[in-house]
Protein backbone atom coordinates (compact mmCIF):
# COMPACT_ATOMS: atom_id res chain seq x y z
CA UNK A 1 0.00 0.00 0.00
CA UNK A 2 1.33 3.50 -0.92
CA UNK A 3 1.38 5.77 1.89
CA UNK A 4 0.72 9.34 2.17
CA UNK A 5 -0.54 9.47 -1.88
CA UNK A 6 -3.68 11.49 0.25
CA UNK A 7 -1.47 13.84 1.26
CA UNK A 8 -0.43 14.53 -2.38
CA UNK A 9 -1.86 17.74 -4.67
CA UNK A 10 -2.09 15.45 -7.25
CA UNK A 11 -3.95 17.55 -9.86
CA UNK A 12 -1.12 20.50 -8.77
CA UNK A 13 1.78 18.58 -10.19
CA UNK A 14 2.62 19.79 -13.54
CA UNK A 15 6.17 18.91 -13.48
CA UNK A 16 8.43 16.17 -12.71
CA UNK A 17 12.21 15.83 -11.83
CA UNK A 18 13.27 12.12 -11.38
CA UNK A 19 16.04 10.31 -10.25
CA UNK A 20 17.35 8.01 -12.60
CA UNK A 21 19.56 5.52 -10.32
CA UNK A 22 17.38 3.08 -8.01
CA UNK A 23 14.05 5.00 -9.70
CA UNK A 24 14.41 3.73 -13.41
CA UNK A 25 16.85 1.17 -13.29
CA UNK A 26 19.19 -0.67 -10.97
CA UNK A 27 22.81 -1.32 -12.17
CA UNK A 28 21.78 -2.31 -15.84
CA UNK A 29 18.32 -3.71 -15.12
CA UNK A 30 15.19 -1.52 -16.08
CA UNK A 31 13.07 -1.35 -12.73
CA UNK A 32 9.34 -2.33 -13.26
CA UNK A 33 7.26 0.11 -14.95
CA UNK A 34 10.22 2.22 -16.01
CA UNK A 35 9.31 1.70 -19.60
CA UNK A 36 5.97 3.04 -18.94
CA UNK A 37 6.46 5.40 -16.85
CA UNK A 38 7.78 8.85 -19.69
CA UNK A 39 5.20 7.89 -22.45
CA UNK A 40 2.17 7.65 -19.28
CA UNK A 41 3.55 11.22 -18.27
CA UNK A 42 3.21 12.58 -21.63
CA UNK A 43 0.11 11.45 -22.27
CA UNK A 44 -1.21 13.15 -19.06
CA UNK A 45 0.91 16.33 -20.03
CA UNK A 46 3.23 16.32 -16.79
CA UNK A 47 6.28 17.81 -18.24
CA UNK A 48 9.50 16.13 -16.87
CA UNK A 49 13.24 16.09 -16.25
CA UNK A 50 15.71 13.25 -15.66
CA UNK A 51 18.03 13.95 -13.19
CA UNK A 52 21.26 12.66 -12.42
CA UNK A 53 24.69 14.07 -10.25
CA UNK A 54 27.05 12.14 -12.73
CA UNK A 55 28.75 14.90 -14.66
CA UNK A 56 31.08 12.64 -16.51
CA UNK A 57 28.25 11.72 -19.16
CA UNK A 58 26.59 13.87 -21.64
CA UNK A 59 22.56 14.12 -21.82
CA UNK A 60 23.15 12.30 -25.26
CA UNK A 61 25.22 9.15 -23.36
CA UNK A 62 22.76 9.12 -20.92
CA UNK A 63 19.76 9.01 -23.23
CA UNK A 64 21.87 6.23 -25.16
CA UNK A 65 22.29 4.36 -21.86
CA UNK A 66 18.48 4.50 -21.34
CA UNK A 67 17.61 3.55 -24.56
CA UNK A 68 20.03 0.20 -24.08
CA UNK A 69 17.59 -0.73 -21.46
CA UNK A 70 14.35 -0.21 -23.09
CA UNK A 71 13.68 3.17 -21.86
CA UNK A 72 13.10 5.99 -24.19
CA UNK A 73 13.76 9.56 -23.46
CA UNK A 74 14.92 12.28 -24.80
CA UNK A 75 18.14 13.84 -24.73
CA UNK A 76 16.52 17.17 -24.01
CA UNK A 77 14.87 15.55 -20.79
CA UNK A 78 18.07 14.46 -19.86
CA UNK A 79 19.48 16.96 -16.76
CA UNK A 80 22.94 16.34 -15.42
CA UNK A 81 24.86 18.59 -12.46
CA UNK A 82 27.12 19.48 -15.64
CA UNK A 83 24.43 21.47 -17.36
CA UNK A 84 22.83 22.35 -13.86
CA UNK A 85 26.27 23.86 -13.47
CA UNK A 86 26.84 25.24 -16.71
CA UNK A 87 23.31 26.97 -16.12
CA UNK A 88 24.43 28.20 -12.91
CA UNK A 89 27.43 30.13 -14.08
CA UNK A 90 25.16 31.30 -16.86
CA UNK A 91 23.04 32.57 -14.65
CA UNK A 92 25.18 34.19 -12.10
CA UNK A 93 27.19 36.22 -14.56
CA UNK A 94 30.28 34.27 -14.50
CA UNK A 95 31.98 35.26 -18.25
CA UNK A 96 34.97 32.29 -17.67
CA UNK A 97 37.17 31.59 -18.52
CA UNK A 98 36.89 28.68 -16.41
CA UNK A 99 39.56 25.31 -15.44
CA UNK A 100 37.84 22.39 -15.54
CA UNK A 101 38.34 18.84 -13.60
CA UNK A 102 36.13 16.64 -14.93
CA UNK A 103 35.82 14.73 -18.09
CA UNK A 104 33.66 15.07 -21.53
CA UNK A 105 29.68 15.38 -19.86
CA UNK A 106 31.15 18.47 -17.85
CA UNK A 107 33.70 20.34 -21.06
CA UNK A 108 30.45 19.42 -23.24
CA UNK A 109 28.25 21.44 -21.14
CA UNK A 110 30.61 24.76 -20.45
CA UNK A 111 31.41 24.50 -24.01
CA UNK A 112 27.77 24.44 -25.02
CA UNK A 113 27.09 27.90 -22.45
CA UNK A 114 29.65 29.32 -24.26
CA UNK A 115 32.66 29.40 -21.39
CA UNK A 116 35.32 29.59 -22.61
CA UNK A 117 37.72 26.67 -20.90
CA UNK A 118 41.35 27.67 -19.27
CA UNK A 119 44.60 25.35 -19.65
CA UNK A 120 46.41 27.65 -16.93
CA UNK A 121 45.27 29.23 -13.88
CA UNK A 122 46.08 32.91 -15.33
CA UNK A 123 43.11 35.02 -15.43
CA UNK A 124 40.31 32.28 -14.36
CA UNK A 125 37.71 33.71 -12.83
CA UNK A 126 35.82 29.85 -11.76
CA UNK A 127 37.43 26.51 -10.82
CA UNK A 128 34.72 24.33 -12.12
CA UNK A 129 35.34 20.51 -10.57
CA UNK A 130 33.53 17.11 -11.33
CA UNK A 131 34.37 13.50 -11.28
CA UNK A 132 37.65 13.39 -13.30
CA UNK A 133 39.17 9.95 -13.47
CA UNK A 134 42.07 10.99 -15.72
CA UNK A 135 43.24 14.09 -13.01
CA UNK A 136 46.93 14.28 -12.10
CA UNK A 137 48.76 16.24 -10.04
CA UNK A 138 49.81 19.05 -12.01
CA UNK A 139 45.64 19.75 -13.09
CA UNK A 140 44.63 19.84 -9.12
CA UNK A 141 47.92 22.16 -8.47
CA UNK A 142 46.69 24.44 -11.38
CA UNK A 143 43.23 24.37 -9.66
CA UNK A 144 44.68 25.36 -6.25
CA UNK A 145 46.38 28.47 -7.61
CA UNK A 146 43.64 29.80 -9.56
CA UNK A 147 41.56 29.17 -6.51
CA UNK A 148 44.33 31.10 -4.70
CA UNK A 149 44.16 33.99 -7.17
CA UNK A 150 40.36 34.78 -6.62
CA UNK A 151 38.54 32.63 -8.66
CA UNK A 152 35.36 31.32 -6.93
CA UNK A 153 35.11 27.27 -6.64
CA UNK A 154 32.31 25.42 -7.77
CA UNK A 155 31.43 21.79 -7.92
CA UNK A 156 28.77 19.79 -9.58
CA UNK A 157 28.10 17.17 -6.95
CA UNK A 158 29.91 16.57 -4.03
CA UNK A 159 29.57 12.30 -4.31
CA UNK A 160 33.38 11.76 -2.14
CA UNK A 161 32.91 8.19 -3.71
CA UNK A 162 31.43 6.22 -6.64
CA UNK A 163 30.46 2.28 -6.68
CA UNK A 164 32.47 0.58 -9.02
CA UNK A 165 32.12 -3.39 -9.45
CA UNK A 166 34.99 -4.16 -6.75
CA UNK A 167 33.71 -1.31 -4.54
CA UNK A 168 34.27 2.48 -3.76
CA UNK A 169 36.41 4.63 -5.87
CA UNK A 170 37.26 8.66 -5.22
CA UNK A 171 34.01 10.42 -6.34
CA UNK A 172 34.17 13.84 -7.28
CA UNK A 173 33.73 15.47 -3.68
CA UNK A 174 36.77 13.29 -2.82
CA UNK A 175 39.15 14.86 -5.27
CA UNK A 176 37.34 18.73 -4.35
CA UNK A 177 39.02 17.73 -0.41
CA UNK A 178 41.93 17.49 -2.22
CA UNK A 179 41.77 21.18 -3.19
CA UNK A 180 39.74 22.42 -0.18
CA UNK A 181 42.92 20.29 2.19
CA UNK A 182 45.50 22.96 0.14
CA UNK A 183 43.76 26.18 -0.16
CA UNK A 184 40.83 26.19 2.63
CA UNK A 185 38.30 26.98 -0.17
CA UNK A 186 35.02 25.22 -0.02
CA UNK A 187 32.79 24.87 -3.05
CA UNK A 188 29.45 25.96 -3.84
CA UNK A 189 27.93 22.44 -4.64
CA UNK A 190 24.93 22.48 -7.50
CA UNK A 191 24.12 18.75 -7.66
CA UNK A 192 21.98 16.92 -4.96
CA UNK A 193 21.79 16.90 -1.87
CA UNK A 194 21.67 20.91 -2.58
CA UNK A 195 18.50 22.22 -3.59
CA UNK A 196 20.51 23.82 -6.42
CA UNK A 197 19.99 21.63 -9.05
CA UNK A 198 16.16 21.06 -8.65
CA UNK A 199 16.12 25.07 -8.93
CA UNK A 200 18.01 25.04 -12.10
CA UNK A 201 15.53 22.15 -13.42
CA UNK A 202 12.08 23.77 -12.48
CA UNK A 203 14.00 26.99 -14.43
CA UNK A 204 14.59 25.15 -17.43
CA UNK A 205 11.13 24.08 -17.63
CA UNK A 206 9.49 27.36 -16.37
CA UNK A 207 7.85 25.48 -12.94
CA UNK A 208 6.96 26.63 -9.88
CA UNK A 209 7.92 24.68 -6.91
CA UNK A 210 4.01 24.49 -6.05
CA UNK A 211 3.59 22.46 -9.66
CA UNK A 212 6.79 20.42 -9.66
CA UNK A 213 7.11 16.76 -7.75
CA UNK A 214 10.62 15.12 -6.99
CA UNK A 215 10.49 10.98 -7.52
CA UNK A 216 13.67 9.52 -5.94
CA UNK A 217 14.80 6.63 -4.15
CA UNK A 218 17.63 8.68 -1.83
CA UNK A 219 16.49 10.32 1.42
CA UNK A 220 19.78 12.11 1.96
CA UNK A 221 19.96 13.51 -1.82
CA UNK A 222 16.73 13.32 -3.42
CA UNK A 223 14.05 13.64 -0.58
CA UNK A 224 16.21 16.68 0.65
CA UNK A 225 16.97 18.46 -1.97
CA UNK A 226 12.62 18.72 -2.26
CA UNK A 227 12.16 19.19 1.61
CA UNK A 228 14.73 22.00 1.33
CA UNK A 229 12.26 23.37 -1.48
CA UNK A 230 9.21 22.64 0.48
CA UNK A 231 8.32 20.89 -2.99
CA UNK A 232 6.61 17.89 -3.16
CA UNK A 233 9.05 14.90 -2.51
CA UNK A 234 7.71 10.98 -3.87
CA UNK A 235 9.88 8.15 -2.34
CA UNK A 236 10.30 4.99 -4.07
CA UNK A 237 11.29 1.34 -2.41
CA UNK A 238 13.61 0.29 -5.47
CA UNK A 239 16.61 1.74 -4.53
CA UNK A 240 18.54 2.49 -1.63
CA UNK A 241 16.23 3.87 0.99
CA UNK A 242 13.92 1.39 2.69
CA UNK A 243 10.77 2.10 5.10
CA UNK A 244 12.47 2.00 8.09
CA UNK A 245 15.10 4.47 7.45
CA UNK A 246 12.28 7.27 7.15
CA UNK A 247 11.95 7.46 10.86
CA UNK A 248 15.90 8.60 11.39
CA UNK A 249 15.58 11.11 8.06
CA UNK A 250 15.31 14.64 8.79
CA UNK A 251 13.90 15.04 5.84
CA UNK A 252 10.89 12.87 5.13
CA UNK A 253 9.14 11.83 2.07
CA UNK A 254 5.44 13.61 1.09
CA UNK A 255 4.04 9.71 -0.21
CA UNK A 256 5.99 6.47 -0.51
CA UNK A 257 5.43 3.64 -2.95
CA UNK A 258 6.95 0.01 -3.18
CA UNK A 259 8.05 0.82 -7.18
CA UNK A 260 6.63 3.07 -10.11
CA UNK A 261 3.55 1.18 -11.19
CA UNK A 262 2.15 1.52 -7.20
CA UNK A 263 3.01 5.62 -7.73
CA UNK A 264 1.53 5.52 -11.37
CA UNK A 265 -2.07 3.66 -9.72
CA UNK A 266 -2.18 6.16 -6.62
CA UNK A 267 -1.84 9.06 -9.47
CA UNK A 268 -4.07 7.77 -11.82
CA UNK A 269 -6.41 6.85 -8.78
CA UNK A 270 -6.29 10.68 -7.63
CA UNK A 271 -7.03 12.39 -10.97
CA UNK A 272 -9.88 9.91 -11.98
MG1 LIG B 1 18.93 7.35 -7.06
Amino acid sequence: MPSGAEQVDWSAVRFLLIDMDGVLFRGSRRLEGADGLLPWLERGGIEYRLLTNNSTASPERNAEMLAAMGIRAPVGSIFTSSLATAMDLTESGTRGPVYVIGEAGLHQALTEAGMEISTAAEGVTAVVAGLDRGVTYDRLRTACLALESGAEFVATNADTSLPVEEGLAPGAGALQAAITATTGIRPRVIGKPQPRMLELAMAAMGAEVEQTAMLGDRLDTDIAAAAALDMTALLVLTGVSTRVDIAGSPAKPTAVFEDLPELMRAWEAALR
